[in-house]
């Protein structure tokens, strides 16, 4: 398999602030690789640098094979982008507004069907000016995705939006992924994470603290289990020998039994509060 992202050394500072302090990552072509981090942990500018949106100081950056600090018109074309800024509002309506970028395209998706898969066939007429926050980002997606880019870069792009709009959201991620896009997203919730991602990269304070696959980030699937019943609970190696011991001390049923191993979310929060520099 070979690498459609290859970063070495990556930093970028601005004025005062060191936002990326030395970044290496290797994101497989089809794989589906998402960002973590709080709030100022380098996650955009790092983004915005493989998308050749921002400058870098120094490192090596290679996406699908160009620099993009000298982006052809060919790269760009394989490229879908999701900023976290949306677009500016038009006073087009959604159809219009997809039908007139799919135009930029060589093979576009077709427009109807990429508004369907962002859930809005039934606002498709509104002006993009008229809809919801999270509406408006549905249509930032839709022109990610409508020139069926190879690689597609998505910058929290479920913000604001419901429960059910994120779902559809997931849907329409897994199908790109399955027709073989790289994906690579950044984003604040670890169940979004935990759905969609191969692979996971955490960042804090413009380094990457862990990197893997969610199952097993940061000793995940390895670290240890706590049982608990009604009246107690054990963090142990050996969960399994536990509740058979506690299911002779019951006679059978065992009270309340709950067997657990730390979430992501756990693992996450540990991680971005270890003491870093
Ligand atoms: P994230 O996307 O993880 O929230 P960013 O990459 O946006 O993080 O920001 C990383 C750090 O760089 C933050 O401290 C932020 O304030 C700073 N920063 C980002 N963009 C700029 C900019 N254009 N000018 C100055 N500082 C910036
Ligand atoms: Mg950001």
């Amino acid at each position: 398999m070979t690498n459609a992202i290859q970063v070495r050394g990556l930093t970028k500072r601005y004025g005062d602030v060191q936002a990326v302090k030395g970044i290496d990552l290797d994101i497989r072509q089809g794989e589906v690789f998402a960002i973590l981090g709080p709030n100022g942990a380098g996650k955009s500018t790092t983004v915005e640098i493989l998308e050749g949106y921002r400058k870098r100081d120094s490192g090596e950056v290679s996406v699908l094979g160009v620099d993009p600090a000298r982006p052809t018109r060919e790269w760009r074309s394989r490229i879908g982008i999701v900023l976290q800024t949306a677009n500016d509002a038009a006073e087009l309506s959604v159809r219009e507004t997809v039908r007139h970028f799919a135009d930029y395209y060589p093979n576009p998706r077709d427009p109807d069907e990429v508004i369907a898969a962002v859930g809005l066939t039934e606002s498709a007429n509104k002006r993009v000016r008229q809809l919801s926050g999270g509406q408006r980002r549905r249509v930032d997606v839709a022109l990610g995705v409508l020139g069926r880019p190879e690689l597609i870069f998505l910058d929290e792009p479920t913000t604001g939006f419901d429960p059910e709009a994120r779902r559809q959201f997931w849907e329409l991620i897994e199908g790109l992924a399955h027709d073989g896009s790289t994906i690579v997203l950044t984003t604040h919730y670890l169940d979004e994470a935990e759905a969609l991602a191969d692979r996971v990269a955490v960042i804090a304070g413009g380094t990457i603290v862990a990197e893997g696959e969610p199952g097993t980030l940061g000793g995940r699937a390895t670290a240890k289990a706590t049982v608990s019943w009604a009246d107690g609970s054990v963090e142990t190696d050996t969960p399994t020998k536990t509740v058979l011991e506690l299911s002779r001390r019951f006679d059978g049923e065992v009270p309340g039994l709950t067997v657990a191993r730390p979430t992501l979310e756990d693992i996450y929060l540990t991680l971005i509060e270890a003491p870093r520099d």
